[in-house]
């Protein structure tokens, strides 16, 4: 299956002016399609000697939780501050205005863990790249940086760069 981009929906101004929101609720709602789409990533992953993948909230964790069933491997999933109940570490990082932050649970990641990072799009990078340092802080070892849509024109890839990407759907 090709053309997976038509089941992304593109809502001008959304949350706030000038955003040109990329909604993957239509790939939901179509099974064939939501299924081709986790298969493409468990294929790709597989006999990569991954221990866990490491989701983004919240659609990050739509996608990251079916791969990382299907591949037989455990789910951490990475919040944003104050919803995770148990001990957590953060990190902050920029965005265009302001500063946002991510925590994951101490207990999510062992020393030597080789993990994936999943998230739905990659915009400018900083959401990624703050998972990489949670992941790394805890003795983790990124294998590499998966989604399902990259934005192009935002250049995500060079505040990832060394690190190894991989995006299914290029916009
Ligand atoms: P960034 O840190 O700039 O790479 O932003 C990535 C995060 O923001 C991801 O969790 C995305 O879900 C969300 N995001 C950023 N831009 C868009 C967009 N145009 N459409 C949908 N989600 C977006």
């Amino acid at each position: 299956m090709k053309n997976y981009s038509e089941f992304v929906r593109n809502i001008p101004d959304f949350p706030k002016k000038g955003i040109l929101f990329r909604d993957i609720t239509p790939m939901l709602l179509n099974h064939r399609v939501f299924s081709s789409v986790v298969n493409e990533f468990v294929k790709r992953l597989k006999g990569k000697k991954i221990d866990k993948i490491v989701a983004i909230e919240s659609r990050g964790f739509i996608f990251g939780g079916a791969i990382a069933n299907k591949l037989g491997i455990g789910l951490a999933i990475v919040r944003k501050p104050g919803k995770l109940p148990f001990e957590t570490i953060r990190e902050t990082y920029d965005l265009e205005y302001g500063k946002d932050s991510l925590e994951i649970h101490k207990d999510a990641i062992r020393k030597g863990d080789n993990v994936v990072i999943f998230d739905d799009v990659l915009a400018t990078g900083g959401t990624a790249k703050a998972t990489g340092r949670l992941v790394k802080r805890l003795g983790g070892k990124v294998a590499e940086y998966d989604f399902l849509i990259e934005l192009l024109p935002l250049k995500g890839v060079k505040k990832l760069r060394g690190e190894k990407v991989f995006s299914l759907i290029k916009f």
